[in-house]
């Protein structure tokens, strides 16, 4: 069966800079993805070209087996909240959401009780003749979201839609918003660049860099077998060493690195490793703190960084890498001398790629 939304191939060139590149993403209905990436990957442009409100050079957007492609933003039947809003503030709640209703033709019987349900599917019920500057901001976020579903859209998009609040606020808005999307059961597709927003939101996840999709999987996913060096540093923390792939020995790969060899599982290294040099990346979780010598790799503890039930060790091994481990938070001191092992307990957070990976 075709996927309810389909973007396929999406590319933009601004003048030289290519914003989005061959981006193909697809979603079952109610499903939910993020688009995450640091700031220039691209985010934006492939949403933008989503709602209709950039055309690309390239690519068609499909909804539901129909071809938006060429119809203009209001006519994609899709919802959109904005980083900033978007609201009038001189209206009041139930104009704001009323007014795309009527520009749609909706009768006035129709309308209000459309904006009167849209209110209670945001935990908003009765609001409807607040003035915008009396809300705070996660209510007038809420505001937005009532507004963007109050047409029944097949679609709903997010650009950073919790960027614009203080962080107290931004944890408990995030909360509602999830609760709201899930319980609407509505296709949605977000903009972020925080991995935890994505994370929570979301049941799958784009990596974007530099306009193109690096993976899409679900957050555990991502998480546990990230496909590029890249994901593997922006979703969560890995640090990263060049090292020797000596061979497999059944299910394990035999890797040389400075003054030691380890063997690591199979299954925990990228397919297309060959033997050579090779580029090791690994979570903090997945190394192990223990005294120097067997077959541990040697270092020296340069910084600790204190994170409460944990703390993050940087060793710094003989051969110059930094490595970051997680440990117990007075394991080891600053400027101790120690050895690095896999962490058996881990089961994953240890990855291999080709060298050129980097790239
Ligand atoms: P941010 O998180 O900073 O918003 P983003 O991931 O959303 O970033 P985009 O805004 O899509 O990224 O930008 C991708 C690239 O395209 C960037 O290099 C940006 O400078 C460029 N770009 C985007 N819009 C335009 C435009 N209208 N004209 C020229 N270049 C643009």
């Amino acid at each position: 069966m075709a996927p309810f939304l389909e973007l396929d191939g999406l590319t933009k060139r601004f003048d030289g800079t290519t914003a989005a590149e061959d981006v193909s993403l697809a979603l079952e209905r109610g499903g939910i993805l993020a688009l995450l990436g640091p700031s220039g990957s691209g985010k934006t442009t492939t949403l933008r070209m989503l709602a209709g409100f950039e055309r690309p050079d390239a690519g068609r957007v499909r909804v539901d087996g129909e071809d938006v492609t060429p119809l203009a933003p209001e006519r994609r039947r899709f919802g959109m909240v904005f980083q900033h809003y978007a609201l009038f503030p001189h209206l009041d709640v139930g104009a704001n959401i009323a007014f795309g209703l009527e520009a749609l033709g909706w009768s006035r019987d129709d309308t209000e009780r459309r904006v009167r349900e849209s209110l209670a599917q945001v935990d908003l019920a009765g609001m409807e003749r607040r003035r915008i500057a009396q809300l705070s901001g996660g209510q007038q976020q809420r505001v937005a979201l009532a507004r963007a579903l109050a047409p029944e859209p097949r679609v709903l998009l997010l650009d950073e839609p919790l960027s614009n609040l203080d962080p107290a606020l931004r944890e408990r808005t995030r909360d509602e918003l999830r609760n709201v999307i899930r319980r609407v059961g509505i296709t949605t597709v977000l903009v972020t660049h925080e991995q935890e927003e994505a994370f929570d939101l979301a049941d799958r996840v784009a990596v974007l860099r530099l306009g193109r999709v690096q993976q899409v999987d679900t957050p555990d996913a991502l998480y546990a077998a990230p496909a590029t060096p890249f994901v593997a540093r922006f979703v969560g923390r890995s640090s990263s060493m060049t090292v020797n792939v000596i061979g497999e020995q059944g299910d394990r790969v035999e890797v040389r690195l400075e003054n030691t060899t380890w063997d690591l599982r199979r299954d925990e290294v990228a397919a297309e490793v060959t033997p050579g040099p090779a580029l090791l990346l690994a979570r903090p979780e997945a190394l192990w703190l223990t005294a120097p010598g067997g077959r541990s790799l040697a270092g020296t503890v340069a910084d600790r960084r204190f994170l409460g039930a944990s703390a993050l060790f940087t060793v710094r091994t003989a051969g110059g890498a930094l490595l970051e481990v997680s440990a117990p938070p007075h394991a080891v001191e600053v400027g101790a001398t120690v050895g690095i092992l896999p962490s058996r307990r881990s089961g994953g957070g240890i990855h291999l790629f080709p060298p050129e990976a980097e790239q």
